[in-house]
């Protein structure tokens, strides 16, 4: 069963949480200083329009008719039932999954590079910069960025590089230019290839290379796909449809459920919701974010002022960390590797709005397979965290007779992840 919304239907304004939060958000600081960092210094790396949206008191913020017009490429993304699930685990509840692999990157993850390709060109920014690890993000941008006439320069982490070419050329038939990192473009990367001329990369050095070349020039701006502010009240609208097609079937969830990265699938499909729970009209809400055992950030981080990448060059963010110098075990969830998380969702869950668990790649993968299998889905390994908690809280349901709800983020699929489930399917899989 699949909902669907009209293009005259979706909605025409992105939610932003930071109003409702129980407490404003600790400031991001400039290292140098200890001082919240000066709007001048985030200017060198990102537009005005961005920056505004990053500290809007406005719980509304109008999406651009640019923007509208390019989401309609694959917006409103359908609300579906996961039946054939329901009946395989037996289970009293209803399933349902907003579909954001229907994007042509296959991902939620062009909601926001849209909107900030947008906000770019109006800026006048000629080239965006970014890091990807297996190219979800890169490609999204890529594909963003085409419509706007913006070049789109990618440092891409090496090992990514050399092993999952795919996306690489995904990236490149989008127009973009893809750069193996650390590479000898930026000191960052020179430093890093001095010390190891086979360095494999990692996303924060990526990320340092970035922004290094972003500060090279007026012309040239930085493009981050999680954790800002930003970047999640763009993935709003993810929970705003899902609202609009729950309403249509005269149904609230009860539990809200995404894997988490840097926080912005979770945060898009669920921010929305929890809006209601913290104004008190849906107190018993339940929403569950889903990360790896490998890269345990909300689990078993610890909650404080960190970096955003490797090299110290960001803004330092109050957030759970596993610290900026953690490197996670190689896991097949590129997309959920990061140290750190959303300033905004850490807060949410310090105050208890959100709850945590995390699963072992192997389980993730037996949830992912028995997806495909009873629903023809092929989710990406991220997802799968996702759907892993998902199976758990429905057999919970089954042994308990309750006939919850649940909305979980079908983030993305995982056609570019085939060596992963081959790896699974032929047992070599590491059990981290
Ligand atoms: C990037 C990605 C994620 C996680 O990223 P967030 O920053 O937490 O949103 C999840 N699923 C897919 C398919 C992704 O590409």
């Amino acid at each position: 069963m699949r909902i669907y919304l009209t293009y005259d239907e979706m909605p025409k304004k992105w939610f932003n949480i930071l109003p409702y939060l129980p407490r404003p958000l600790d400031p991001p600081l400039d290292p140098g200083t200890g001082q919240p960092v000066s709007p001048e210094k985030l200017l060198a790396i990102f537009p005005e329009p961005l920056i505004e949206q990053e500290v809007s008191d406005k719980e509304w913020i109008d999406i651009p008719e640019e923007v509208l017009r390019i989401y309609s490429i694959w917006r409103p993304t359908p609300l579906q039932r996961a039946e054939r699930l329901e009946k395989f685990l037996d289970t009293p509840a209803k399933i349902f999954f907003k579909n954001e692999s229907v994007s042509p990157p296959g991902s939620h993850k062009p909601n926001t590079a849209v909107a900030q390709a947008y906000y770019n060109k109006i800026s006048g920014t000629r080239v965006l910069t970014t890091e990807t690890g297996a190219g979800q993000w890169g490609s999204a941008l890529a594909f963003a960025t085409m419509f706007f006439g913006i070049k789109c320069r990618v440092y891409m982490v090496r090992v990514s590089y050399n092993q999952k070419p795919s996306r690489r050329i995904l990236m490149q038939t989008w127009g973009a230019e893809v750069i193996p990192s650390p590479s000898d473009r930026t000191s960052s990367g020179k430093k890093f290839l001095s010390q190891n001329p086979d360095h494999p990369g990692s996303l924060g050095i990526a990320i340092s290379e970035a922004i290094e070349n972003a500060l090279s020039s007026d012309e040239i701006k930085y493009s981050l796909g999680s954790v800002l502010n930003h970047v999640l009240l763009h993935q709003t609208i993810i929970g705003l449809e899902a609202k609009k097609q729950f309403e249509k079937l005269g149904i609230y969830p009860d539990v809200v459920v995404g894997s988490i990265g840097g926080g912005s699938n979770f945060a898009g499909i669920s921010f929305p919701f929890i809006r209601d729970k913290i104004v008190g009209e849906r107190k018993d809400l339940e929403v569950w974010a889903v990360e790896p055992s490998a890269c345990p950030t909300l689990t078993k981080g610890e909650y404080k002022y960190d970096y955003g990448d490797t090299a110290g060059l960001t803004p330092l963010l109050k957030m759970y960390t596993l610290g900026h110098d953690f490197v996670p075990p190689p896991i097949h969830a590129g997309g959920l590797r990061y140290h750190g998380d959303a300033p905004s969702v850490c807060l949410l869950y310090d105050e208890g709005f959100i709850k945590a668990c995390a699963y072992k790649q192997t389980e993730v993968f037996s949830a992912a397979v028995l997806f495909a299998r009873v629903e023809g889905l092929l989710p990406a390994p991220e997802t799968a965290h996702a759907i892993k908690k998902v199976i758990d809280i429905a057999l919970e349901c089954k042994n308990n007779k309750e006939q919850k709800v649940i909305l979980f983020n079908f983030s993305g699929h995982g056609y570019f992840d085939l060596s992963a489930y081959d790896e699974f399917l032929s047992g070599r899989m590491k059990d981290v």
